[in-house]
């Protein structure tokens, strides 16, 4: 079913998504991916704006998870520097991580959303678990070399979806 790559949300970067609207549709809990959503693969610490970000997004009440398919190693500067929990290692697409997490910090599937800036892990694997799925352009064209093979399945993808008219790179839309 190609209507689960569609996005429910698809903005520029995650300084563009509009948070009061998130709080509107229900959200409380945001699950954000790491490499190219947050920060490039090939930082290891936060900006001081990301940093503020975070902070704000926080004080607006939002329970904040990182939710990545890398390693605990790379996520634990972030974490500490941020401090927000961690998901390391999900697998996503797999459905698996994304149900522990809603289990254990008891959050129905509509109140959690997922941003992130790949369709065939983030978006896909949010859109599986039935929860609010938001793309982000990749902050940056450095990626390790299994996104790069993923790349090429998501612009098979894409190419799939422009056809139905369900979704145009670079069409932003809330
Ligand atoms: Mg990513």
């Amino acid at each position: 079913m190609i209507e689960l790559y569609k996005p429910d949300m698809y903005k520029k970067s995650i300084y563009d998504i509009d948070y009061k609207k998130l709080k509107n549709y229900g959200i409380k809990c945001i699950l954000f991916d790491l490499d190219n959503t947050l920060v490039p693969y090939t930082k290891n610490k936060p900006s001081r704006k990301l940093k503020d970000f975070i902070e704000r997004i926080k004080d607006e009440g939002f329970k904040v998870i990182i939710f990545s398919n890398s390693n605990k190693k790379r996520l634990t500067p972030f974490k500490n520097a941020l401090e927000v929990d961690c998901a390391a290692s999900c697998r996503k697409p797999s459905k698996f991580k994304f149900k522990k997490v809603l289990d254990e910090y008891k959050f129905l599937q509509s109140e959690v959303a997922i941003i992130g800036d790949q369709i065939t892990t983030d978006i896909f694997g949010g859109n599986r678990m039935g929860i609010f799925t938001i793309l982000i352009k990749p902050i940056s064209n450095e990626e390790f070399f299994y996104t790069k093979i993923s790349r090429l399945i998501e612009k098979k993808i894409i190419k799939k979806l422009e056809k139905k008219n369900l979704f145009k790179r670079g069409n932003y839309y809330d």
